[in-house]
């Protein structure tokens, strides 16, 4: 927009200076051919006027040889009268004829048959000095000589100017006479200049000052005259013949050149504003164009799709800003860049590269797009979904490439959650299963359970009948039996708080000496020690608290962290001992804690297992079902306490948890 209003008055300035030159130079081409014209004029008049003279010039030398032939004739045959009344006949500029002796006396004379005598009203006499200076000349040249014109007044109030011409009559080269010729200007200017220069000129013979002594023709006036005026030069007399011509009204088109010149003008003025049009017609397309142009810029430049051009060589030649926010670079780092990108990640350079070249080789990506991986400038990769789009242009060939390319990555990330979470549920919802098991099993084992208690304290009963009869035998049995009693009971117990727990039921949470937890659990560890030759050890010192526990399930997770500790040590047939270990744990104010850490020397815990470890069902044994430590988790968490594990020195595994105080 900016540009645009600097740009307008410095066109209109441009626009104006061309329309000015464009002006002057036709006012110049019209002045030009006008003044050509007028050049042409007066050479043209200038030409006339020779021509004029040369006319009058070849008709007084006729005149003069005409005048020699009167002279010289035989006069025994012809008189003088008869000759010269014929010459005077034959020359209507001749007004008279005169031959006169040496002292210039009239010897003979002849008027023009055309007019009335002239010299009859003042006499000859008045022009005596005119005669005496031709014939002066004449004398001294022994040739025509010409007097000084004069202006003869007539009886009819007009007057003639006249010149003499004086020819001397030679005799033994004696002057014995002279023959003395009376001119009319105006006739010399009617008989002897051509007819076709005096049909729109006027002649006229002038003095040297500029008085006009006779005049032929009638010039039109006009108001353009032209003048041209040649020297008359005669022996003894000079005078100027004029000639004006003239020009009509001042015309607009003078002649064809400055007419053509003008269509020539009107052409190139319509051609100018044609142009002018065209110009404000491509301005106003200009204009439109720019508008499509913003248009377009905003519309690419607020879109969340990254967009990316590429030539046919897989060079980027456009991208638009959503595409650098989205690989981190700016636009002037990716433009002109080849293969490999630098949003590629450098693994896959190979396989993108294979990728280009089929797709410059003429293989177009399918329409529903291609997902791929990106690299941003900071290294992270990130899921991309790309449409491509070949680029067209105006004449159908096609540049290069479009491509639209969406981050996935987000989607990906809420994907992958959603299928995690799902298999969460799908595991929770397994682990119910197993919990209705579970409490289904309860129900079914606590008949047998209590019969089997019945029946140890029938035994029991009996056993006390044969006391008697045997009384080390009896202590044996009866110590026996009520064992089978005691775990009868215990496992009825296990399975009331599996069940309980199952079905969410508050645990009866009571104070328990930890040493009175180990003694209960100690007899089911021993006995599975014993089958893989692990030594136990217990620290327990004699003076701890009580802790506040579900006794049942505690013990649970006591047997279960105990058997894990001892499945790891197996395969090992190195020293293996199992420790069990309770102690104080870091307390404050509002809690205190107890810890109890079960030790072993055995295989460890891989990285990767690590993670997975309390995930339900997991498990890396063939015949394990992955639920203990699960288990063992919930039951501590249930207790407020925290179950952790941290590999042992030299080898092995320590699993410890914590219990409340009471
Ligand atoms: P299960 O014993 O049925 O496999 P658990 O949840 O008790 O299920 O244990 C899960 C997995 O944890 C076991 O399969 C085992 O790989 C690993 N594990 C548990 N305790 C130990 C230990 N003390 N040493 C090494 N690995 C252990």
């Amino acid at each position: 927009m900016i540009s645009r209003t600097v740009t307008q008055p410095r066109r209109r300035v441009l626009w104006g200076l061309l329309v000015l030159l464009v002006l002057a130079m036709l006012g110049t081409l019209v002045w030009l051919a006008g003044r050509y014209e007028v050049t042409q004029e007066q050479s043209r008049i200038e030409h006339d006027a020779a021509d004029a003279v040369t006319d009058i010039r070849t008709g007084l030398t006729r005149n003069v040889q005409s005048l020699q032939a009167l002279q010289y004739a035989d006069r025994s045959k012809v008189p003088w009268s008869q000759d010269a009344q014929v010459l005077l006949r034959e020359r209507r500029e001749w007004l008279r004829l005169e031959l006169r002796d040496a002292d210039l006396r009239v010897i003979k004379s002849i008027d023009t048959p055309f007019r009335a005598p002239v010299f009859s009203h003042f006499g000859r006499m008045a022009n005596q000095p005119e005669v005496v200076q031709a014939c002066g000349v004449a004398r001294r040249q022994s040739g025509p000589g010409y007097g000084a014109s004069t202006y003869l007044p007539q009886a009819d109030g007009l007057g003639l100017e006249i010149m003499d011409l004086c020819l001397p009559v030679i005799v033994d080269g004696e002057i014995a006479g002279y023959t003395v010729a009376t001119y009319a200007l105006s006739e010399i200017l009617i008989n002897m200049v051509g007819p076709q220069l005096t049909r729109s000129q006027e002649v006229s013979f002038t003095e040297s000052d500029g008085t006009r002594l006779a005049m032929h023709g009638q010039a039109r006036r006009g108001t353009r005259v032209f003048v041209a005026k040649q020297l008359l030069d005669l022996p003894g007399h000079n005078m100027v013949l004029r000639m004006d011509s003239w020009r009509g009204a001042p015309e607009l088109f003078p002649n064809v050149l400055t007419a053509l010149v003008m269509a020539m003008a009107l052409a190139l003025v319509i051609v100018l504003v044609m142009l002018a049009r065209d110009m404000r017609r491509r301005q106003r397309v200009e204009l439109d164009l720019a508008e499509a142009l913003a248009f377009r810029k905003a519309m690419e430049d607020s879109l969340v799709t990254g967009l990316r051009a590429r030539d046919n060589q897989g060079r980027i030649t456009y991208v638009n800003p959503a595409f650098c926010e989205m690989v981190g670079f700016e636009a002037k780092e990716l433009i002109g860049k080849g293969i490999p990108a630098p949003y590629w990640p450098p693994e896959m350079v190979d396989e993108y590269g294979q990728r280009q070249a089929l797709r410059l080789a003429g293989n177009a990506p399918p329409r529903e797009g291609v997902e791929s991986v990106f690299m941003r400038k900071n290294g992270e990769h990130f899921a991309v979904m790309i449409f491509e789009a070949p680029l067209i242009n105006v004449v159908g060939e096609q540049t290069g490439w479009m491509g639209a390319v969406l981050d996935i990555s987000e989607q990906r990330r809420v994907e992958e959650m959603s299928r995690a979470s799902q298999e969460r549920l799908q595991a929770t919802a397994r682990l119910a299963t197993v919990g209705e098991m579970a409490s289904l099993l309860s129900h079914e084992l606590n008949q047998p359970l209590a019969a089997i208690s019945s029946y140890a304290t029938g035994s029991m009963n009996l056993l006390q009948d044969m006391a008697g009869q045997d009384p080390d035998l009896a202590e044996t049995l009866s110590s026996a039996i009520q064992r089978i009693g005691q775990q009868a009971e215990r496992a009825g117990k296990v399975i009331k708080s599996v069940h309980d727990f199952v079905r969410r039921r508050d645990q009866a949470r009571e104070a328990v000496n930890p040493q009175a937890l180990l003694d209960d659990v100690m007899p089911l560890i021993i006995l599975q020690a014993r089958k893989i030759g692990v030594r136990v050890v217990v620290q327990c010192p004699s003076d701890l608290p009580s802790v506040l526990c579900d006794r049942t399930m505690v013990e649970q997770v006591l047997l279960n962290l105990s058997r894990n500790a001892m499945q790891a040590m197996a395969d090992d047939t190195s020293h293996k001992v199992l420790t069990l270990t309770v102690r104080l744990a870091a307390s404050n104010a509002t809690s205190r804690w107890m810890e109890f850490s079960v030790s072993d020397v055995g295989t460890g815990i891989a990285d990767g297992v690590s993670e997975k470890l309390f995930t339900p069902f997991f498990t890396t044994k063939e015949e394990g079902m992955g639920l203990g430590l699960s288990l063992c988790r919930t039951v501590v968490e249930q207790h407020g306490g925290f179950l952790g594990h941290h590999p042992n020195t030299p080898r092995g595994t320590v699993f410890s948890f914590t219990l409340p105080q009471s």
